[in-house]
């Protein structure tokens, strides 16, 4: 059986949709079978990993509609053992009904579970807000993998959503595991950087994870060039960085 693991953190631009593209490249190019599920109505993951617009459906809003099985929108990558589920380009009015279809917490929980037999780990890209398809996600999730980037705001924002878990939980009557913290955009020689990974430390020690994401400047530009990292610039810091993350996640989750 398979894992499904929510990439989330209620603060924008922490490296959420980064570390989702990167992890899931990395793992699929250790062989693991990974379905990666761009969540977010910005579409980010799709358009990182070099989906135009018009390739970007079937997708996720035509799953939430009922009109297209997950089957049915999954696309193929450069990669043989990643497949996707990109998130459609959405009008104003889409993006609204989007947002009420997913008030059902637990559809993705439901559409979700019969892929594990066929998917090592699949991965969900998370809004940066709460409300909506990031609970459904973390409803629908083994456990949550949890990006931080230097900012007292990206504490705040891990509290806020272990607070939300707690609540999940008692509402979907099933634990979501912390999968870890980790650091993104990391510079090692700033001294913000060390006071944060010091309060990481003091606050989270038991799920911070040994790997730390440097700032890399491969890690954005390959976005724009719609590959992963490990297809751009397999060399890079940023790259290399990502496979590490991938093994200890593997090292920690054994028995998939
Ligand atoms: P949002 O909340 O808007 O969905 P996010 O949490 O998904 O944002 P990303 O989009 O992954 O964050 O990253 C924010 C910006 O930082 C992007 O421009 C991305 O290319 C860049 N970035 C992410 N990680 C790194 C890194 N390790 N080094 C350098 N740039 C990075
Ligand atoms: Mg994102």
């Amino acid at each position: 059986m398979g894992k499904i693991i929510s990439i989330a953190s209620p603060k924008g631009g922490v490296g959420k949709t980064t570390t989702a593209v990167n992890l899931a490249a990395s793992l699929a190019v250790a062989e693991k079978k990974v379905l990666l599920i761009d969540l977010d109505t910005s579409g980010a993951a799709g358009i990182s990993l070099g989906f135009a617009d018009n390739d970007r459906a079937p997708g996720v809003y035509q799953i939430l509609k009922y009109t297209h099985s997950v089957r049915q929108c999954i696309h193929k990558t450069e990669l043989k053992e990643l497949d996707f589920v990109p998130m459609n380009p959405l009008k104003p009015v889409d993006e609204e009904r989007i947002n009420r279809l997913s008030d059902n917490k637990m559809l993705l929980h439901q559409l979700l579970i019969p892929l594990k037999q066929e998917y090592q780990y699949i991965i969900l890209d998370c809004p940066p807000f709460i409300r909506g398809l990031m609970t459904a996600a973390l409803a629908a999730s083994d456990s949550v993998l949890i990006p931080a980037k230097v900012s007292h705001l990206s504490i705040e924002a891990i509290e806020k959503l272990f607070e939300h878990l707690k609540w999940l939980e008692r509402f979907t009557n099933r634990p979501v595991a912390t999968e870890g913290i980790v650091q993104t955009m990391y510079e090692s020689r700033t001294k913000s950087g060390s006071i944060f990974q010091n309060t990481l430390i003091e606050k989270f020690n038991n799920i911070l994870l040994s790997t730390v994401i440097p700032k890399n400047i491969t890690l954005s530009e390959c976005a724009y060039y719609g590959k992963p990292a490990i297809l751009y610039d397999a060399n890079s810091k940023g790259s290399i960085a990502y496979l590490e993350l991938a093994q200890e996640i593997m090292r920690n989750n054994e028995y998939l």
